[in-house]
């Protein structure tokens, strides 16, 4: 599969070519430090020794919880706090407990006598909201690129129990098809329903999940247990919120689980990237070098998270379909 011009990366090869410094700590401080023509090595590995390799890491690492419990007494429900009040407090919570993250993760609230659609654990990586940000932009500065998100189908239901829009989103594949399927519990309304909607948000039929998730082959997007966002999920819930916000309405965006990553962190993902190696002493090479993968990148993130704040690297302020994603030492063909 040949990757579309847009989201083409460095290889290894043309990372190595860099001036190249090596590291071991403070591995977060000299990524941001990388200037033009910089290469950075990181001479340790970063998924913790307690996982067997990086998928088992991304299945079963630890996750920063947004929320505690499923059931929430309706008395004490969340009705007055928005997802992003609750990714404050629980990035801000990292300051106390720092160590390697695999993404958060939330349950949708169930008061009865509304259940959530879909009960399960709801998750996300930052690195898919990342990712779900490039492919947005993708389609906002690539001519004929573009997520379809057609009117919602249920209208009547809306203010209780959201709105379900059939998307279309663009593979990062040269010649794949688009990936149809639908968002469902997309809050719209201003109304007292919209945190359990938006607490309950997920797709239908998005098939992805069989062939390759995360970059990692032939692990499972999500089970019976975990709902997990990919970024095809986090772009259409981004081109809603776009499209819902030209006729003024704001509630998507008020009501999003997806963390939107500031500039500043989407350079910081850049470098990770296009500049940066990792010594691992399980592969064949005689250097031991190789790109990072998903869940390394991912820790580093948190990294990024745990130095600056909330609102410095996932309060976006901009507009995620102006950013600039172009990567150094990309190769042209
Ligand atoms: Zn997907």
């Amino acid at each position: 599969m040949v990757v579309k011009r847009f989201f083409r990366e460095p290889t290894k090869a043309q990372i190595k070519a860099l001036d190249c410094s090596e590291a071991k700590k403070d591995l977060v401080d000299r990524i941001l430090a990388l200037d033009e023509g910089q290469g950075l090595i990181i001479a340790r590995t970063l998924v913790p020794p307690a996982y067997r390799n990086s998928w088992h890491f991304l299945r079963h690492g630890d996750r920063v919880p947004l929320r505690g419990s499923i059931d929430v007494d309706p008395e004490r429900a969340p009705r007055e706090a928005t997802p992003v009040d609750y990714r404050i407090r629980a990035f801000h919570a990292l300051k106390e407990r720092m160590g390697a993250y695999s993404g958060y993760e939330y349950h949708p609230i169930d008061i009865r006598p509304h259940a959530p659609v879909d009960a399960r654990i709801r998750r996300i990586s930052l690195v898919e909201c990342l990712e779900g940000a490039r492919i947005f932009a993708y389609t906002h500065q690539v001519p004929m690129a573009s997520i379809d998100v057609e009117q919602y189908t249920n209208a009547g239901a809306v203010a209780k129990d959201g709105a379900t829009f059939p998307v279309k989103v663009p593979s990062r594949q040269k010649g794949s098809r688009r990936y149809s399927f639908s968002m469902v519990s997309v809050p719209l309304a201003n109304n007292s329903h919209k945190f359990r909607i938006s607490w309950g948000s997920l797709s239908r039929g998005h098939n992805c999940k069989r062939s390759q998730y995360m970059g990692l082959r032939y692990s499972a997007k999500e089970d019976s247990e975990v709902f997990n966002w990919c970024a095809h999920e986090v772009s259409a819930y981004l081109q809603i919120m776009a499209l819902q916000r030209k006729n003024d309405n704001r509630i998507p965006l008020q009501m999003s689980q997806i963390a939107l990553p500031t500039p500043a962190t989407k350079d910081f993902y850049k470098r990770l990237c296009d500049s940066v190696l990792l010594q691992d002493p399980s592969i064949e090479s005689r250097d031991r070098l190789r790109v990072l993968n998903k869940a390394e990148q991912e820790i580093l993130l948190w990294g990024l998270v745990y130095k600056k704040d909330h609102h410095t690297s996932f309060f976006a302020k901009d507009h995620l379909g102006k950013y600039d994603w172009a990567l150094r030492h990309t190769p042209t063909e």
